[in-house]
Parts: structure tokens; C-alpha cells; sequence
């Protein structure tokens, strides 16, 4: 386990404990959420080390990786993929004028391929070799491994996107520094991220099962990802809300707790009518490069 010292926004040391939760997910295990007393950024604390992070990963309940429809909450998540992945690309052909896309944590490539029909020159990011293979031959999208980062060129892309993956990127600032080197002049980065503080994060606590533990490090709030990435050279343009994803973390989260996953609707509901004042449960930070 990897403890660290340092709040990765502002810098500053002063933790102080905010949240014990286990890994409701795969192995059942104890972590810990830390708040900075400096900037009140929230992370994970201590971490595994990176090279052991792969079996928190080894699960079939793992559906960002799976295509199966067993169970209820994985049927509804398919259904619902379809239909945000033209949603998702109508957001980045409205943003951007250029079509050169990176995306990041492609996994299986279902995004890729519905950009690729859109006309996006796109490939991806995944550190992953199944999930890369299933982009090859079932999506007919290219994807490399993660570790290319750092051999593509500057100014190579118009747009990069993160679906639900900067939570669990190790180096953080280091990461987002190359993708500003990667983005073009006035290029946009896309970050679809959880939002700790939306109502049915307060509502579930450490059963919302958007806190992910330990697969995800960090556990943003919008204000967290304007100063982080203020910081880094870029400027938050537009916060995008993702209105299905309170109902599919709010039935996690019941499932979580042993009850009927039916009551997420109703909490997913009301924290979508709530929005206003927390923000929806998961958002996304359109962000220019400047
Ligand atoms: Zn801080």
C-alpha cells in the first residue's frame, strides 16, 4: 500500500479522515477517503501500489468491461450505453470543429466506433489487452496500450476524452500535463467523473458505490476539477450533467446495502431534482486549453 502525503490539487499535507468504506465491489476489504484542510479535495488514502491494482479489477461484476446482460442493473447499464454514446458524441461534434480524437480508457471501443460513424479520425487509450482485442475485432477501432501516452505527438488532437477514467489515473497532474501537450490550440478535453457531492452521494455515504473504492483514487467535486485543472492550463467551460448515472449508482448502492435495487430509482430521482443545489452524480467538465 502506497500512502501519500500530499493533497494531488493543491499540494498541501494536512489530511484529515473523512470517510472508512469497504470495496462493496470485489474483495470486500477496508480503505479510507481523506479530505484536504487546505482546498477540502477528497481521495483515497493509502492507495495500493500501482503494480497491484489489477486485482482489484479481476471481476465479472465489473461491467465497464463486460457486455453480459445478467441481472437487472447490467441490462438497464447496456440499454442505457447505447443511447449516452450518441449523446456523447453529439457534446464533442457541438464543442470542437476538428475531428482528431483521443480517447482515454477507450476499453472496449463502443465509443470510438459511434464517434468513427460520426466522422471523428479517433483512437484510443487502454491499458487493458482484452478489452484492446475486443476494440480490434468486434468494434474495428485502433487502440494502443496506455503506456503510448507519452510517444504521441504534440498538437495531434482536437479533442481528448475521459469517460469515467481520470478517477482512477495514478499520475495525475503528470497525466493531464501531456494531454494539454496533446490538445491542439483551443483543443478540448472531455472528463465525465462521479460527484461526491451530489444527493445521493450524501444520502448513500459509504455505500455509494460511486466512491469505488480502491479503483477510484479520487473523489471530485466541480470545484476540485476547475482548480486542478486551472491550475494545469486549462479553462472549464461548460459542466455537462449525466442524468442516468444517479439511477444506475443509486440501485448500485441498494444492492450495496441488501436491499431492493428499485429504490435507487427513487433516490436517483430525487437526486436529479436536487441537482441544483449538489450537482448531478455524475458530471461532465468540458475543459478548454489555453
Ligand atoms: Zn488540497
Amino acid at each position: 500500500m502506497n500512502t501519500i502525503e500530499k493533497c494531488v490539487v493543491c499540494q498541501k499535507s494536512e489530511l484529515e479522515e473523512f470517510l472508512s468504506l469497504k470495496d462493496h465491489m470485489i474483495t470486500q476489504e477496508e480503505f479510507t477517503i481523506v479530505n484536504c484542510k487546505n482546498c477540502g479535495f477528497h481521495f483515497t488514502n493509502p492507495i495500493p501500489d500501482k503494480k497491484d491494482i489489477g486485482s482489484y479489477y479481476k471481476s465479472e461484476e465489473y461491467v465497464s468491461h463486460s457486455s453480459s446482460n445478467k441481472g437487472l442493473i447490467n441490462y438497464l447499464y447496456n440499454v442505457v450505453r447505447k443511447r449516452t454514446l450518441k449523446q456523447k458524441v453529439g457534446w464533442i461534434q457541438n464543442a470542437v470543429n476538428g475531428k482528431r480524437l483521443l480517447d482515454i480508457g477507450s476499453g472496449t471501443g463502443h465509443f470510438l466506433r459511434v464517434a468513427k460513424e460520426n466522422g471523428f479520425d479517433g483512437y484510443g487509450l487502454e491499458p487493458d489487452e482484452d478489452a484492446r482485442n475486443f476494440a480490434h475485432k468486434e468494434n474495428h477501432v485502433r487502440s494502443c496500450d496506455q503506456s503510448e501516452l507519452y510517444n504521441i505527438d504534440k498538437n495531434s488532437a482536437d479533442v481528448i476524452t475521459m469517460w469515467h477514467v481520470l478517477e482512477h489515473v495514478y499520475d495525475l497532474r503528470k497525466d493531464i500535463q501531456r494531454m494539454h501537450e496533446i490538445l491542439s490550440a483551443g483543443g478540448k478535453l472531455f472528463v465525465a467523473v462521479p460527484n461526491m457531492n451530489s444527493y445521493d452521494a450524501r444520502y448513500y455515504k459509504s455505500f455509494w458505490a460511486a466512491y469505488d473504492v480502491p479503483r477510484h483514487l479520487y473523489h471530485f467535486q466541480q470545484k476540485d476539477i476547475a482548480r486542478l485543472f486551472m491550475d494545469l492550463g486549462f479553462e472549464l467551460e461548460k459542466v455537462i450533467p449525466m442524468k442516468y448515472d444517479s439511477y444506475y449508482v443509486s440501485m448500485l448502492s441498494e444492492k450495496y446495502k441488501k436491499r431492493l435495487s428499485l429504490f435507487g430509482v427513487v433516490i436517483g430521482w430525487i437526486s436529479n431534482r436536487k441537482a441544483k443545489k449538489y450537482g448531478y452524480s455524475s458530471q461532465v467538465y468540458v475543459l478548454e486549453k489555453k
